[in-house]
């Protein structure tokens, strides 16, 4: 059995906690590995480590702090198809997902390699007499981001590549669901050129992230993960008086409007609701077909699409649409939801409850589930599946479908299909939720935008990655100088008497 460990100074560093949590092969059903969970002493151990090499790494050039992104980057195209490895071992995606995941992050580090530029202050000569302003943007010290186990590539590089080009120390505490891959990205990034001491991963839980919570020295906190947890690190982060971004869970929906091509809408449909396992905060897991003859053509041509998904481990290469669920707690938890939508009254159009794999018969699959007929009210229409579980709901009108969506207490994403530019442009401008496709299903802006949602899915004010970041990662210092004549008033030549 494998012993993960912490990656603390430059070097992978064993806990001393005496606590481990199991990681599977979801795949398999097996525990492949275990990874320590570090307490309060050795996460101020890191911050100890990461305060003394931020000053120096912060007093570095952006330049040559770029440098070490564009090598990185070199570095993960390089190791692309080992990291996909690693991540689909632990995450169970298939390997084609895996090397998106890396790709999605790696692109924001390509971002991060603009730093000098993000980074150039503001000039304004002659504010006043012989006065001139200036602002300038300084990192924050010693920085730390926990992530979730479903972009365990994506995410982390997300927060760490800008903390770091900002001129910060990033203290990463990944999912202990899978630690392997944030791992493997900090050798990396000091394969890279990065000193030692300025990217640390520390392994752990609650624990490891009240430690972080609590500490004085660290000066902001990003999180990714599920609601209820990015609620309680939100509010306790700024009561400590950390600058803290908060990214929540999602449930989000896709319109169906009449128009609509049907077989792209439906084939956009099966993707986004059940690629990755329905384990995206992007996914959609609500579709909304305006009016009877829409959601019956939709269903008609959902049905035979979910019914031919092939569901399998990552090691039957492209043959696999998706593979198991991360743990054996979350499909038991989808198996919950799901037979609570039996019981509320919803339609299951297509029942993946029986799915069993030959040879997998312990891993974490879950077959794929369509439902039809669900109402506002039903469990499965309020809750976060996070799970190949697709619900629809017919609304008899535009106004009733985008009422839904906005009724709802989650705010990530939401798409609309449709052949008609008025209603895609009043859907984009009136929808209360944070990014928008228009016959996109999944709308996750590129690197030079920025990502986000709105209500519970996103607690603080700046965004991930594109200019947010740079605005999270560094503080805004103006100063207004003015110098009183000198030198260049001229030499004085006679020798200097007392009047
Ligand atoms: P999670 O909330 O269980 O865990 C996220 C992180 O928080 C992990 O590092 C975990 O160790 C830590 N954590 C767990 N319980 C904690 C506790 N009680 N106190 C302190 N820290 C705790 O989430 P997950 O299951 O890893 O990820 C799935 C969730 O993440 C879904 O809700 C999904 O929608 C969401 N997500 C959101 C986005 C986004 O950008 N909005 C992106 C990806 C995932």
């Amino acid at each position: 059995m494998q012993e993960l460990t912490h990656y603390i100074g430059g070097a992978h560093v064993k806990g001393t906690s005496g606590r481990f949590a199991d990681v599977y092969n979801p795949a398999t059903g097996e525990v492949q590995a275990k990874v320590p969970l570090a307490n309060k002493a050795e996460m101020e151990r890191a911050v100890e480590i990461a305060a003394k090499a931020q000053v120096a790494w912060a007093a570095v050039n952006p330049q040559r702090r770029a440098r070490v992104m564009m090598k990185f980057v070199d570095l993960l195209n390089r190791d692309m198809d080992k990291l996909a490895e690693a991540l689909s071992r632990e995450h169970g995606k298939t390997l084609p997902d895996a090397a998106g995941d890396v790709q999605r992050g790696l692109e924001v580090v390509e971002y991060c390699i603009g730093a000098p530029q993000m980074l150039k202050g503001d000039y304004t000569d002659s504010a006043g007499p012989g006065i001139d302003m200036y602002s300038m943007k300084q990192a924050l010290g010693v920085t730390a981001g926990i992530t979730p186990f479903n972009f365990p590539a994506m995410i982390p590089m997300w927060m760490f590549a800008p903390a770091i080009v900002c001129g910060n120390a990033f203290i990463l505490k990944p999912s202990e669901r899978d630690p392997s891959v944030p791992l493997m990205l900090a050798e990396l990034m000091e394969e890279a050129g990065l000193p030692k001491g300025i990217l640390q991963v520390v392994n752990g839980d609650k624990e490891a992230v009240d430690a972080i919570l609590y500490d004085d020295t660290i000066q902001s906190v990003g999180f990714v993960g599920s609601t209820p947890i990015a609620e309680y690190i939100y509010g306790t982060g700024c009561s400590q008086g950390k600058r803290v971004q908060c990214f929540g869970g999602a449930k989000n929906h896709m319109i169906i409007m009449p128009d609509a091509d049907m077989d792209q809408a439906a084939d956009a449909l099966v993707g986004a609701g059940y690629g990755a396992a329905g384990e995206r905060c992007m996914a959609i897991s609500v579709a909304v077909p305006v009016g009877e003859d829409t959601a019956d053509r939709l269903i008609e041509a959902l049905v035979p699409r979910v019914e031919a998904l092939k569901v399998g481990p990552y090691t039957s290469g492209n043959d696999v649409d998706y593979g198991p669920v991360v743990t054996a707690a979350a499909k038991s938890n989808i198996e919950r939801l799901v037979q609570t939508g039996i019981d509320q009254g919803a339609k299951l159009v297509v029942d993946g409850r029986d799915f069993s794999l030959q040879g997998y018969e312990d891993g974490f699959f879950v077959g794929a589930h369509l439902f039809d007929n669900v109402t506002k009210d039903m469990d499965i229409y309020k809750h976060e599946i996070f799970g190949p579980v697709l619900s629809t709901v017919r609304a008899q009108t535009y106004e009733e479908a985008i009422g839904l969506a906005m009724d709802h207490e989650y705010g990530n994403g939401t798409a609309i299909f449709t052949r008609d530019g008025d209603t895609a442009r009043d859907f984009a401008n009136r929808i209360n939720i944070g990014m928008v496709g228009v016959n996109v299903p999944i709308p996750v802006p590129l690197a030079y935008h920025t990502f986000g949602g709105w209500k519970k899915s996103m607690f603080g004010d700046l965004n991930q990655h594109g200019p947010d970041a740079f605005k999270f990662y560094t503080r805004t210092k103006t100063v207004t100088s003015r110098w009183p004549s000198g030198i260049k008033e001229g030499g004085e030549f006679s020798i200097p008497v007392m009047e």
